[in-house]
């Protein structure tokens, strides 16, 4: 008898944390935090908040009744935010050790070091490459890479006796995602093989959208047109993308090396997630490529850059239009270049769906449309499985049992209805509520 008892993450987007019991022990899956409970507070610094107030506000997963169980490993399937962010304020009470791929845990440490509260022991904090197998008593664990917007992401099975949860959070089916392996489909088809019964935790964040999500390799072609349109006019081009997505970095890097352009980077989180990569040599990016992760550090470079706008590409933080990003400040006139008719501004993101998001992104628009700039919005594809991806997927694992996860209600309904499409029924298909635990298996 399995238990699956969702923490975070069950209709909501964020604070990802689930434990998966096997005879009163368990494994826990993550544990993320909710950006946009915190993002509305002025110099929110979470570092400094307490594990408390951080429940309170529901940033973090309330794992207050779970405390006090025995937690074998706690296991993370990537380095985004919704799925480490709460490790600091959260492991030292399990005393267990963290797995992640090597990608992962170097993202984890730097994040620790950020936070002023007493954080798990590095002793206990260990990377395992994608592909590892783990063993923790009678529990084995596989780490089973997946394509995701970033790197040494890992749907994670964690097999017991001839029972197996899959947890696959967050993936997508990308044939061309142009740095990292693809899906490991193989290892996907293989549970189905070993076991009596198997149980898949599958996100749901994109599987409200109809269809396939596009590849890396069509966004690269899409970035392709818009630079090379925007190019033509002379001006200034200034991009602004995920900071911890290598891929479409690398491509926009290459890509304005085509152009005839130099590239610079600024931003702090794009520095510690670039050198993160670069240091485990999961990405190659020119020698000469010149990375700023205190923008008054490329002051310097940056006025160069305002005389010689023809020559430049801007890669900086401030998609989703935050007030302290380089390209907001630059937006501000606090930061050199100035803003001029001519320049491109391209967002390769789409901006996350809260209130303050949106309305930051808006007043950030405004204010590069009222100094000349032409706006590009969404040369993106997400790194979330659509609904048509979901199926294959489903078609593909052939679990025993659908528990939809990571979504808001509509979207954890929505894969519902996918599976039961595909023959699932209410006895086959668990939407669970955080806190709540099913049991099942023999
Ligand atoms: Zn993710």
């Amino acid at each position: 008898m399995i238990e699956i008892l969702p923490i975070g993450g069950m209709n909501e987007v964020g604070r990802n944390m689930t434990a998966i019991g096997f005879d009163g022990e368990y494994i826990v899956v993550d544990m993320g935090i909710r950006l946009d409970s915190i993002i509305g507070f002025d110099d929110v610094d979470i570092g400094r908040m307490s594990r408390a107030e951080l429940i309170n506000l529901q940033a973090i997963p309330d794992d207050t009744d779970f405390r006090g169980n025995k937690v074998k490993a706690i296991l993370l399937s990537h380095g985004h935010l919704d799925h480490i962010g709460a490790v600091g304020k959260l492991a030292t009470s399990y005393n267990a050790p963290i797995y992640g791929t090597p990608y992962t845990i170097r993202i984890l440490k730097k994040l620790l070091r950020e936070e002023h509260f007493p954080t798990p022991s590095q002793h206990l904090i260990r990377a395992v490459l994608p592909k590892a197998t783990l063993r923790f008593d009678n529990v084995r664990v596989e780490f089973i890479p997946v394509t995701h917007s970033i790197l040494h992401t890992v749907a994670i099975a964690i097999h017991h006796e001839n029972e197996t949860v899959l947890v696959a959070s967050d993936f997508k089916l990308d044939e061309h995602p142009l740095l990292g392996p693809l899906t490991d489909t193989e290892g996907l088809c293989r549970l189905r093989k070993d076991n009596n019964c198997l149980i898949a935790l599958v996100g749901s964040v994109r599987a409200d959208e109809p269809g396939t999500t596009p590849s890396e390799a069509e966004v690269r072609d899409m970035l392709k047109k818009v630079m090379e349109e925007s190019a033509d006019s002379g001006g200034l081009l200034y991009i602004s993308t995920f900071s911890s997505h290598m891929a479409r970095l690398k491509s926009i890097v290459d890509l304005s090396y085509e152009l005839g352009r130099t590239p610079v980077m600024v931003g702090r989180s794009l520095k510690n997630y670039c050198s993160a990569a670069t240091e485990l040599g999961l990405v190659e990016f020119p020698r000469e490529l010149e990375i700023y992760g205190r923008p008054n550090t490329a002051k310097k470079v940056m006025k160069r850059i305002e005389n010689r706008r023809q020559d430049y590409v801007i890669i900086c933080t401030g998609h989703q239009g935050e007030p302290t990003s380089v390209l907001t400040r630059i937006a501000d006139g606090k930061l050199p270049p100035r803003v001029r008719k001519g320049d491109h501004v391209i967002f390769s993101s789409s901006v996350i769906p809260s209130p303050i998001n949106q309305a930051n992104r808006a007043e950030l628009e405004a204010k590069l449309e009222v100094q000349g700039a032409e706006i590009h919005r969404d040369v993106h594809a997400s790194g979330h499985a659509r609904r048509e991806d979901i199926k294959k997927f489903l078609k593909m694992v052939a679990p025993d049992v659908v528990v939809p996860c990571h979504g808001t209600p509509e979207k954890l309904h929505a894969m519902a209805t996918i599976a039961a499409e595909l023959g699932y029924t209410k006895n086959t298909i668990h939407l669970l509520k955080n806190g709540t635990a099913i049991h099942v298996g023999g």
